[in-house]
């Protein structure tokens, strides 16, 4: 298995995005253009390294082979970002809700590996007793597919209905951990925040295994991808 790169360099305050220009290095918590612009509706977000290499190849096993235990590898690798968060969270309870699937996806793979992290993850962190997961809080109750050639409005339209809170007093005024395998832009982590916001939760941070860094031009997603990722975001934020 190729090396894992963990995240180094300077990273932007909110999102995590990797930043070159000096302009935004001068400040004490720099943020990119992005969240310069439109403040994301979660707190921060944090990863454990970037999606290349190694790391992409154990999430590959997880979701696309099935291979189990690579969720406990993945788990101890969310365990130590969620550690280096701790510090930044409140006190009490965090409640913690992986990114639901919808159900025929979760029902063809068998598990919803963001899940199955979660879980590995919380029986690996020194204080599991800060953290409760909630589960069948947050759905995704239509598939979203690609965004690939919509409109920022069509986007925005195919973002809006996907998730939503079934139980708004479970979350209401509760602070939230949003757990997700890999931050592709934030669209998706953006669009839950922002559902979960709206429910009632007092504050929504985020965190995944991977994340993909634009600048380091090993992302796995196409440019025009991540363009069109980029503005579906700025809608969801916007709205
Ligand atoms: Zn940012």
């Amino acid at each position: 298995m190729k090396a894992l790169r963990p995240l180094t360099g300077s990273l932007c305050s909110v999102c995590g995005e990797a930043l070159l220009s000096p302009a935004f290095l001068e400040r004490s918590e720099p943020l990119c253009g992005l969240c310069q612009r439109l403040h994301p509706p979660f707190e921060k977000a944090v990863a454990y390294g970037t999606y290349d290499g190694g790391l992409r190849d154990l999430i590959h096993l997880l979701k696309f082979q099935q291979v189990r235990p690579a969720a406990a590898v993945l788990g101890r690798m969310l365990a130590e970002v969620i550690t280096s968060l701790e510090s930044a969270l409140p006190c009490g309870t965090i409640a913690v809700i992986p990114v639901p699937l919808h159900a025929r996806k979760r029902a063809q793979r068998g598990f919803n590996q963001s899940e199955l992290i979660t879980r590995s993850a919380l029986k690996q962190i020194a204080r599991p007793e800060r953290f409760q997961e909630l589960t069948n809080v947050l759905l995704r109750h239509r598939e979203t597919g690609s965004q690939i050639g919509l409109t920022r409005h069509q986007r925005r339209e195919n973002l809006r209905g996907a998730f939503a809170v079934t139980d708004t007093e479970r979350i209401s005024g509760r602070d939230v951990l949003l757990v997700d395998d890999v931050f592709t832009t934030g669209t998706t982590a953006s669009e839950c925040a922002r559902v979960m916001r709206r429910a009632g939760a007092k504050h929504v941070w985020v965190a995944t295994v991977a994340r993909t860094l634009k600048v380091f031009g090993t992302f796995a997603v196409p440019e025009q991808e991540l363009e069109e990722e980029n503005a579906g975001r700025l809608a969801a934020a916007a709205s």
